[in-house]
């Protein structure tokens, strides 16, 4: 078949957004409550990674500063707290995966998505590493275990797709100088907007408190808010989801057929035009 351009498709996410923005906030501890206050009011979305065995833990620092309230939240908050966002694995304990040995790792990892399990009555198939480490038999342990995705603390100050979910960076921390910047670019349609597909910016709720912060975490949502007519607002799973059904799309050698065996219906665009494949339907392409 000769064609006078080259085949190019780009992922459409649902409700023909092409762009997707999500959070990714870590520990659980009781800031929590006023960043969900915060994120439910701009419609804003995201992933809060929970230490099980933490759960309920009355903790309180003492600094040179004077004191600070680093408590978790507790476990009858969870279903109520984190309602309409995801909430994942961050390991039972906190111990990081690569200095405990395997065993050690694979009990942290089991037993939290267990536990994490039973309080939400739902899968829990994501995770964030403690502490950012992780090597080849961390990402084993996990894939074994029942994790899809790992978010790790590395950052990339771009708006692209992860190709490794078991290492999946962020744009940006929420404390980036570039932080409004990264947003104002990734909000903008200009002539590099094919490149514009994945905002991600990750935390910790208390980093608001201790710095006294919380304006800037409100600003990024407002702003996402007020700008975000062509963004999907999604957790870190559905996003992980929605791009691994994209990549299974089956093409025919010619590329114009083109079948999804996902159960949810995947959009592409091609050549300017707009396709939706069905779940388990073939769609033909002239
Ligand atoms: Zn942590």
């Amino acid at each position: 078949m000769k064609r006078t351009a080259a085949l190019f498709d780009e992922i459409v996410f649902p409700g023909g957004k092409t762009k997707a923005f999500t959070l990714s906030y870590d520990d659980g501890t009781i800031h929590d409550r006023h960043l969900l206050d915060i994120v439910n009011r701009y419609g804003v979305r995201g992933t809060f990674n929970l230490n099980s065995g933490f759960l309920d833990l009355v903790d309180v620092k003492d600094g040179p500063l004077g004191s600070f309230d680093l408590s978790k939240i507790s476990t009858d908050e969870v279903i109520p707290l984190y309602t309409g966002h995801e909430v994942a694995g961050h390991g039972l304990n906190h111990a990081s995966p690569t200095d405990i040995g395997s065993s050690a790792f694979m009990y942290e990892t089991i037993e939290d998505k267990a536990n994490l399990e039973k309080i939400t009555g739902k899968l829990v198939r994501g995770y964030a590493y403690p502490f950012g480490n992780y090597d080849d038999k961390a990402k084993d342990i996990l894939r074994y275990a029942g994790y899809h995705y790992a978010r790790t603390v590395e950052v990339t100050h771009d708006f692209s797709l992860p190709r490794d979910f078991l290492e999946w960076k962020a744009t940006c921390h929420h404390n980036d100088p570039q932080l409004m910047e990264l947003a104002e670019n990734f909000c903008k349609d200009d002539f590099m907007a094919m490149n514009k597909q994945l905002f991600y910016v990750w935390g910790h709720s208390y980093e608001f408190a201790l710095d006294d912060s919380w304006t800037k975490i409100e600003e990024l949502c407002k702003y996402m808010h007020d700008h975000g007519e062509n963004v999907w607002f999604a957790t870190n799973i559905e996003i992980y989801d929605y791009i691994t059904a994209y990549r299974n799309l089956e093409y025919s050698a010619e590329g114009n057929m083109i079948y999804n065996p996902a159960g949810t219906e995947i959009s592409i665009r091609r050549g300017g035009k707009l396709y939706s494949i069905p779940p388990l339907k073939t769609v033909i392409i002239d």
